[in-house]
Formats: C-alpha cells, sequence, structure tokens
C-alpha cells in the first residue's frame, strides 16, 4: 500500500534493536484518515473471506480493528494483555514473548465472544517474528474459531514470521513488508500486490 509505505519512509524512526518506530500516525498519535484508507484496504483484500469478527490484541491493535470493522459491518473482539478482575465467566489464554518488551506475558478473551461459527480476521500494527500472532491463533483454535485471514499494516519481511504463516498456507496480507532497515533510516520494501 503506497500511501502506508510512503509514511513510513518520511516519518518512520528506525531504532536500536531493529524496531521501528511510527508512533507518529499509527499506534501512539493516530491518523485516523489513513487508519480509515487502510481498514478499506484490509476490506477490498478479504471482503470474500466470509468474515464475521474482527480479532486483534491491545493496545496497537484496537484503533486499526475499529476502522477496518467499519468496512466489514462485523463485532470487534481483542485480547486483554493485562489480569483483569472485570473479566467474568471462562477465558481462552495463550501466553506470549513480547518482540518490544523481551518478556513473556498472557493475553485473555472471554470465551463467550469468540467460538466454532466465527471467522475471523485477525488484525496487527507489526508482524516481526509472529510471537503475538501465534498466542491470537492459539486462541483461535481453543475456540474452534476459522481463520479467515490475517492482515498486518507493517510486516518486518527480515524477520520470520510472516514467511512461516505464509508457508504454513495463511492467508496473510501485509501491507507494507519492509525488506531491510538501518541506523542511517534507509528502509526498503519487499514489492507486494493481493
Ligand atoms: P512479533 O510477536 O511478531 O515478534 O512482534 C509483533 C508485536 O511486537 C506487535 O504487536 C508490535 O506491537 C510489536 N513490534 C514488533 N516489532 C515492532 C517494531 O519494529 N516497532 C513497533 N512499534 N512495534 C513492534
Amino acid at each position: 500500500m503506497k500511501l502506508l509505505q510512503d509514511r513510513i519512509l518520511s516519518q518512520g524512526q528506525v531504532r536500536p534493536g531493529n524496531v521501528l518506530k511510527v508512533d507518529c500516525f499509527l499506534n501512539h498519535q493516530l491518523d485516523v484518515e489513513l487508519l480509515d484508507q487502510i481498514g478499506a484496504e484490509f476490506h477490498r483484500i478479504f471482503e470474500k473471506d466470509g468474515i464475521n469478527k474482527i480479532l486483534t490484541i491491545e493496545a496497537s491493535g484496537i484503533a486499526i480493528a475499529c476502522m477496518t470493522a467499519r468496512h466489514f459491518n462485523v463485532p470487534v473482539v481483542f485480547a486483554k494483555k493485562a489480569k483483569s478482575k472485570n473479566i467474568d465467566g471462562d477465558v481462552y489464554t495463550s501466553t506470549v514473548h513480547s518482540y518490544t518488551y523481551g518478556r513473556d506475558y498472557d493475553i485473555t478473551l472471554a470465551q463467550k465472544f469468540l467460538g466454532p461459527e466465527d471467522r475471523v480476521l485477525i488484525l496487527d500494527d507489526f508482524l516481526a517474528n509472529g510471537k503475538a500472532m501465534r498466542g491470537l491463533l492459539d486462541v483461535c483454535k481453543q475456540a474452534g474459531a476459522t481463520v479467515a485471514g490475517i492482515g498486518i499494516c507493517i510486516e518486518k519481511g527480515f524477520q520470520p514470521g510472516g514467511d512461516e504463516l505464509r508457508a504454513e498456507g495463511y492467508k496473510l496480507a501485509s501491507l507494507a513488508i519492509v525488506d531491510s532497515m538501518d541506523d542511517d533510516g534507509h528502509i526498503t520494501f519487499r514489492p507486494c500486490t493481493y
């Protein structure tokens, strides 16, 4: 998606440890117009896949999921990272290793919000080693839900998560795939069309 690639080139910042910072438009300050266009693009790619629910993980995925859900007209459910006393009933849980924080955390989702009748589009802001996505896939498996697609805003193609998921047969669409980035801020993209 050229619009997103251009924004990464103009406003993304490369940080030590292969971290790309995009907090001025994607995951801290939010450019709602850009997010709406991202939602439209995910809708174009997945509209024939019978999606009836969008699943993401807090916090950065929520805005992307909500803006996309407006195009699909389906509910959003998000996995929680914090243990909440507020979740009643049974929950699915999975353990995820955080790329940015370098530690494990549990994700939680109330069982009443995901089940075998669901065809899920999983969305997130970044895909790197795929650990967060494995947690969400695990939750879908526990629920008996069908994973109809995976949509990612920015995949770091030099890390293995995306290619592993493609090799497993998932319909994965990443709107920008970063092939390389260096400390001087040079970023290159892998061509991708869907
Ligand atoms: P993974 O689990 O695929 O290794 O990493 C994906 C998760 O880590 C995403 O949910 C995202 O929040 C975070 N993440 C991974 N790499 C980056 C990065 O380069 N920049 C930012 N801002 N977040 C990242």
